[in-house]
């Protein structure tokens, strides 16, 4: 398969969408700013989101409308960017920070200063006002490797983050500090998408456009996203997930 510039991908492939996603992540892992083994997480995703029939599911729809919820009535929220994420969007993980009012903050799981510079460069060139990422002051409660770097100003001090595509441990940990934690990941059976509190199953590209329509109608209606916070279970809307899953294959076998 041809990568090497926009003209190789062709606007009217079936698969278009997912070919720009994997050239972002290549022209990423380029410049430095995605890793190896962010490549073969991607490639995780793309099986998941395969099985979902790479769409949305109104469930997701859901999840996505609480996370708005969760992020509008927040006191301090941060969302997470990692290499994936910054290739992906980095335009609309601004978008989103400006509408929520929330912190940006670099968060690797390969953790390299040189490589967090880059992303938050790749943020700042996006138009993000500020960025924590270098020099990371603190850990993650429990986490007390590298992977657990963060910032007293961001994710340690938050009541609500939003990460995605995050590794599992560290999203236990971030449950265990008693946050709201509002994952974005495709795979429903993670140990991610079962530790956080409000699992967003969908793919990274189409859900943040949707928290972002999602928080336009939250903003001045802090009763409204109580109540909606409030009536959601994540437990069950993961069996919703599980069971959509279900049915498609069942439609699909009949
Ligand atoms: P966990 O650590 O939660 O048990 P894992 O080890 O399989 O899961 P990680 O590599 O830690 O996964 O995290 C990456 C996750 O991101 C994967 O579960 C993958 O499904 C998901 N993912 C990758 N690309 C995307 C994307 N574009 N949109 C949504 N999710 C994605
Ligand atoms: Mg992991």
């Amino acid at each position: 398969m041809e990568t090497e510039d926009n003209s190789a991908i062709d606007v009217t492939h079936p698969r278009y969408e997912s070919l720009m996603r994997r050239k972002r992540l290549v022209d990423g892992y380029k410049q430095g700013i995605v890793v190896s083994e962010g490549l073969i997480a991607h490639g995780r995703g793309e099986m998941f989101d395969y099985l979902l029939g790479e769409t949305t599911l109104p469930v997701s729809l859901i999840s996505e409308r609480v996370a708005a919820a969760a992020l509008s009535i927040a006191n301090r929220s941060v969302i997470s960017v990692n290499g994936n994420v910054a290739a992906l969007c980095p335009e609309d993980v601004v978008n989103l920070s400006d509408i929520i009012h929330a912190t940006i903050e670099v968060n690797l799981f390969h953790w390299n200063e040189e490589r967090a510079s880059k992303i938050k460069q790749v943020l700042l060139g996006n138009g993000a006002k500020e960025v924590l990422s270098e020099n990371p002051d603190k850990s993650l409660e429990g986490v007390h490797h590298d992977r657990g770097k963060c910032h007293s100003e961001g994710i340690f001090s938050a009541d609500a983050v939003l990460i995605p595509l995050e590794d599992g441990d560290r999203t236990e940990a971030l449950s265990k500090m008693g946050k709201v934690v509002i994952s974005i990941d495709l795979n429903p059976l993670s140990r991610t998408s079962l530790a956080a509190s409000i699992s967003i199953v969908d793919e990274l590209t189409r859900a943040i456009p949707n928290i972002i329509g999602f928080s336009k109608e939250f903003v001045g209606k802090p009763d409204e996203a109580k109540e909606m916070l409030k009536s959601y279970d994540n437990v069950l809307n993961l069996r919703a997930v599980y069971g959509s899953i279900a049915a498609r294959f069942e439609k699909l076998s009949e």
